[in-house]
């Protein structure tokens, strides 16, 4: 007899049943409360059990829950459509719902092959991306994603689309470093398209702080106009995946505002809905949808659930929420607070390499070696090990590991809700500096550090 019917990531483990939440906490059936210091995979970036959104999901099922995207439009994914569109750049005004972050970026990769078709070129059909991304987890998706653990078994599917080194300063792909290398990185693209063709490729996507694969990587200021520069020179399109970094994450509504550059696609997911429903979005340019308007007038993509009537609602909700509630500055303002905490625990542990990243979306790199800033042997598990330790401690943090091995080693992101308090990020800073310390002990007693 099986314990439980449902898949769970790791087989085998025993994971805790929570049976609400509130705020920043989560708590199981047991009683024990969680600090939720990485809103679960960055996602609940309002908090748990916000009443309004609750409400604004009944009034619209109420209603109507569901209409096919073929058959109707709705008042909710309207006015959803129209407040993204207010937000994201002068250029970009069309709106894709999609389910998932994954399914935004495929949608956006499938959108600009086809902007091209439209023109009568079917030559530009490659996506390039960097080493050590993360794009999602569907076979296009994972074909963007410069990250290895995750693309290994399925290999044999996937383009080769990442090509370019990421902007990854702390451990320069290029053995370079910053300013002295001229941001020799973004340069680098270009080197790429010239050897593969730039007749072959509709688009190079980023994230604009590398996440999942690395860790809150911020790039050096001058690397995005740069980028933008050589995807203008060789008629490539950009796109900005803001499917971890959207919706006032980094402290903006979109982490591109942090450099002035304006993408030709934003994909957006997670702090979206904040996780109180699965909805995700592709944002186009009016320079992509005039092709495509006066072309064959059919994005060639869509769900069953695309634009659907009561995750639209939901997230509007989120969104006034956020903007009632200032929460891009909240996250702006506790994200130096946060951040400056982290650095005083640098000071204190040489475990920790690297303190980084934006807003409320800050890293951790856990290092074996702070002189010369060798990694830990991925096999070590450090992250995992941390995890559990602070997992226990009840705080939750986010494993960031899996980039490129012998580039990227072990980080954490530290992303509680952008509702954070100071008083709650000392707790956070507690609980870290406490299993940092136990974890520190325990490498050294096994030998490892
Ligand atoms: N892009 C980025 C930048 C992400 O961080 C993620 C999820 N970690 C995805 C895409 C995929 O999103 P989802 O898991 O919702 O498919």
């Amino acid at each position: 007899m099986r314990k439980s019917h449902l898949i769970k990531p790791v087989l085998g483990n025993d994971y805790p049943v929570i049976s609400h939440g509130k705020g920043i906490y989560l708590y199981d059936k047991e009683g024990k409360q969680y600090i939720d210091g990485s809103s679960g995979a960055i996602t609940a970036n309002i908090g748990h059990g916000v009443q309004e959104i609750a409400e604004a999901l009944w009034n619209q099922a109420k209603h109507v829950s569901f209409v096919y995207r073929s058959q109707f439009t709705s008042d909710a994914a309207e006015m959803l459509a129209e407040k993204l569109a207010e937000y994201a750049p002068d250029e970009l005004k069309s709106v894709f719902f999609v389910n998932s972050g994954s399914e935004a970026t495929e949608t956006a990769l499938k959108i600009a092959i086809q902007y091209f078709q439209e023109q009568g070129v079917f030559t530009k059909t490659k996506v390039l991306s960097r080493w050590t991304s993360y794009h999602g987890i569907t076979l296009g998706a994972l074909s963007m994603s410069g990250h290895q653990l995750r693309r290994q078994r399925f290999n044999s599917l996937l383009e080769d689309f990442p090509v370019a080194p990421a902007p990854y300063c702390y451990q320069c792909p290029l053995k370079d470093s910053y300013p002295g290398c001229g941001v020799r990185c973004a340069d680098e693209l270009e080197n790429i398209v010239q050897a593969i063709g730039a007749e072959q490729i509709a688009a190079f996507i980023v994230e604009p702080v590398i996440g999942a694969s690395g860790g809150a990587i911020v790039p050096p200021d001058e690397y995005y106009s740069k980028i933008r520069a050589i995807c203008d020179k060789y008629d490539i399109l950009m796109i900005a995946d803001e499917v971890m970094t959207g919706m006032g994450r980094t402290g903006k509504m979109f982490a591109m505002e942090h450099w002035g550059v304006i993408p030709d696609i934003i994909a957006l997911g997670k702090g979206m809905s904040a996780g109180y429903t699965p909805m995700a979005a592709t944002i186009v340019s009016d320079k992509i949808m005039n092709t495509i308007e006066s072309g064959s007038k059919v994005v060639m993509s869509g769900h069953t659930f695309s634009a659907n009537p009561q995750s639209a609602a939901a997230c509007l909700a989120v969104l006034h929420y956020i903007e009632r509630n200032n929460l891009q500055e909240n996250a702006a303002l506790m994200g130096d607070y946060l951040q400056n905490h982290l650095q005083r625990l640098q000071w204190k542990y040489s475990l920790i390499g690297d303190v980084r990243g934006k807003g409320l979306l800050c890293g951790l790199e856990l290092i074996k070696d702070p002189m010369t800033r060798e990694p830990f042997e991925l096999s070590n598990k450090i992250t995992d090990r941390l995890l559990s330790i602070c997992f226990e401690k009840g705080l939750l943090v986010y494993p960031a590991v899996g980039g490129v091995t012998g580039f990227s080693g072990d980080s954490i992101l530290i992303s509680p809700p952008l509702t954070v308090t100071k008083e709650q990020i000392n707790d956070i800073i507690d609980i870290l500096d406490q299993s940092i310390g136990e974890l520190t002990n325990q490498l050294i007693s096994e030998g490892l550090y």
